[in-house]
């Protein structure tokens, strides 16, 4: 049964348009404009609700945010860069990756925040991988490869994601990935990129989160892509094996074991997905294949565990069966 229990109902919806042909279209929308359904999940400080476009009948994902609890919590800056970061993902969208949770719109009421995002019908790739406990080759390199795809775009547009994990990899209806949360993502400015920035000024905070964080957002050293990179050899390992490679009781022992590399392939690993991880979770960022890459990841395509795939028409693919 259907609520509107989250809207309420103080967000102002805009006056119509009229286009040409008479119709009327409406480009922005308020709470009243969806009919919210199930509770999908929460987050710390966010409930994420299936809801309904009355107008189209189209579901999405609406993530309702207090605005008290934001600004009581320190949060200001997370939301704002989330939304940013969609912004951006929005207008610059690439027709052969479209692998991103889309924000169709945003607005508020006087108490709540409200993102409408796509709805990723099969949820999170964490918790397929922990149905199925691990994914076989074919399906390993699948995603991997959907998700070096997603990386290029966003690293072409100057954006690290630095809380890449299987829970911020969702999963759409057709199995395909939308990535999603950049509540951490960080938009690289020109100063960094020409390496006018020393980063002297710079103190990375603790973002991500433990078992996927890279040694140098430890040492806090500078962070860039191929920050992404090391958490895309964590995920890979953990798609294969069934848990991430840096595993401990506590953070700080993780932390220990990111810093001096140590982790195990369990027997019986793929060979090439072995090769692929050991090339990326390499302590030196500038060392990790593909770092020193310019348009995309060529070197990163080109590893015998993607042969035969084509990175261009990964989205037009019947992802492969996961048994
Ligand atoms: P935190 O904010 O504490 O880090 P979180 O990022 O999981 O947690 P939310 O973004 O509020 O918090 O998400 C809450 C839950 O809703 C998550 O379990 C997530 O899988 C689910 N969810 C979020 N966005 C979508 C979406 N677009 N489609 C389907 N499920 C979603």
């Amino acid at each position: 049964t259907s609520s509107r229990s989250p809207g309420d109902g103080s967000s102002t919806p805009r006056s119509p348009r009229v286009n040409k042909g008479g119709k009327t279209v409406k480009d922005k929308r308020s709470d009243s404009d969806f009919i919210f359904g199930k509770l999908i999940g929460e987050g710390s400080f966010s409930s994420v609700y299936l809801a309904k476009d009355i107008h189209t009948n189209q579901e999405y994902a609406v993530k309702v945010c207090e605005k008290e609890l934001i600004i009581r919590e320190k949060k200001v800056q997370q939301v704002t860069r989330e939304k940013d970061v969609m912004n951006i993902l929005n207008s610059n969208q690439n027709p052969k990756a479209p692998f991103f949770v889309k924000l169709s719109y945003a607005f508020q009421g006087d108490y709540k925040l409200y993102f409408v995002m796509t709805y990723c019908k099969n949820g999170e790739l964490l918790n397929l991988i922990q149905r199925v406990g691990n994914f076989d080759r074919e399906c390993a390199r699948f995603y991997t490869a959907e998700i070096i795809r997603a990386l290029e775009h966003l690293h072409s547009l100057n954006i690290i994601h630095r809380d890449l994990k299987p829970e911020n990899i969702l999963l759409d209806e057709r199995m395909h990935i939308k990535i999603t949360d950049f509540g951490s993502a960080k938009i690289i400015s020109k100063e960094e990129i020409e390496g006018l920035d020393d980063g002297k000024a710079r103190k990375n905070s603790f973002v991500g989160t433990a078992q996927y964080v890279s040694p140098e957002l430890l040492e806090s050293k500078k962070v860039g892509p191929a920050s992404d990179l090391w958490a895309l050899g964590c995920i890979l390992y953990q798609m294969v094996s069934g848990l991430p490679p840096f595993r401990s009781r506590s953070e700080y022992f993780i932390f220990q074991k990111i810093l001096k590399l140590e982790y195990e392939f369990p027997d019986g690993f793929c060979e090439e997905a072995k090769d692929l991880v050991q090339k990326l979770l390499v302590l030196e960022s500038d060392d990790r294949l593909g770092a020193r890459d310019r348009n995309g990841y060529p070197s990163i395509r080109t590893h015998p565990l993607f042969a035969g795939l084509d990175f261009d028409t990964l989205h037009e693919l019947t992802p492969p069966e996961i048994v």
